[in-house]
């Protein structure tokens, strides 16, 4: 497939709260092996869009289409995850007092309760990927480790592993260089663009500075709605962007 055929489309997406807007009319495509960046101040539905997607809120109306013909509406969470949407929240959520490779494990085997998949043995190629993923992520030499004792950014970067063991095609992350150091920042950018082309990937992000490193593309959401879309340079000279950015 092409990288401009589009993986992931929101057509006229309406989610409401008690009458209140969270997105409005909203319609956004993502294509293959993207790297789209998703802007916007707070309360602009930058969350609620990530919650569409995967299943986790329902719009009112609308369609989401994956894959040109799968409607992501009538799937649950777990099915949405299945067919190779990864998705990570801004906070790091990892099994403390399991080792760094028995995170990978149980993300790996999902279909499994903790217990069940630590009992289970890894195939080879399944021990393979994981090998693959801890070198990607620079955690080869903490593997052993509890995963409680790594560093805020390792956390992150386990997170973002756990996701990757799974092989989504889609990858959804809200706020992924939050807390890191400039260093692992770096790492974050590099790895990115480097997952893109054969990872789609749609990063919520509000440092304009990471923006600037890893954006193909940026779509700026302001109340509920997209405001403008285009290369970083295209959306900063956009005068509606200016306005809700230094609130003129
Ligand atoms: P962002 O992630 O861009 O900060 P959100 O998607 O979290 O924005 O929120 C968009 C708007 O919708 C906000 O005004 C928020 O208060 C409102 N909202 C989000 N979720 C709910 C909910 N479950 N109930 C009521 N209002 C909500």
């Amino acid at each position: 497939r092409q990288h401009s055929d589009p993986l992931l489309q929101l057509n006229n997406i309406n989610v409401s709260f008690d009458g209140f807007h969270a997105l409005t009319d909203l319609s956004l495509n993502i294509g293959v092996g993207e790297l789209r960046c998703v802007i916007g101040p707070n309360g602009a539905g930058k969350t609620t869009l990530m919650d569409v997607i995967t299943g986790k809120t329902r719009p009112d109306n609308g369609q989401i289409t994956y894959d040109q013909d799968t409607d992501l509406t009538t799937l649950s969470p777990v099915e949405i995850a299945r067919i190779g949407i990864g998705r990570k929240f801004q906070k790091p959520t990892v099994f403390e007092a399991l080792s760094v490779f028995e995170n990978l494990e149980i993300a790996l085997k999902t279909d499994k309760s903790v217990w069940a998949c630590l009992r289970a043995r890894l195939d080879s190629e399944q021990r393979d990927r994981i090998d693959d993923v801890l070198k990607l992520l620079r955690l080869g030499a903490e593997r052993a480790r509890p995963a409680g004792l790594l560093s805020h950014g390792q956390k992150q970067f386990l997170e973002i592993g756990m996701l990757l063991v799974q092989e989504p095609h889609l990858l959804l992350l809200d706020e992924p260089a939050a807390g890191m150091t400039d260093a692992e920042t770096d790492y974050t950018a590099e790895l990115f663009r480097s997952l893109a082309g054969k990872h789609s990937l749609m990063v919520v992000e509000h440092d304009m500075g990471f923006v600037e490193t890893i954006a193909d593309h940026v779509t700026v959401l302001h109340q509920g709605q997209v405001l403008a879309e285009g290369s970083l340079r295209e959306v900063q000279a956009n005068e509606q962007v200016i306005d809700v950015y230094l609130g003129r």
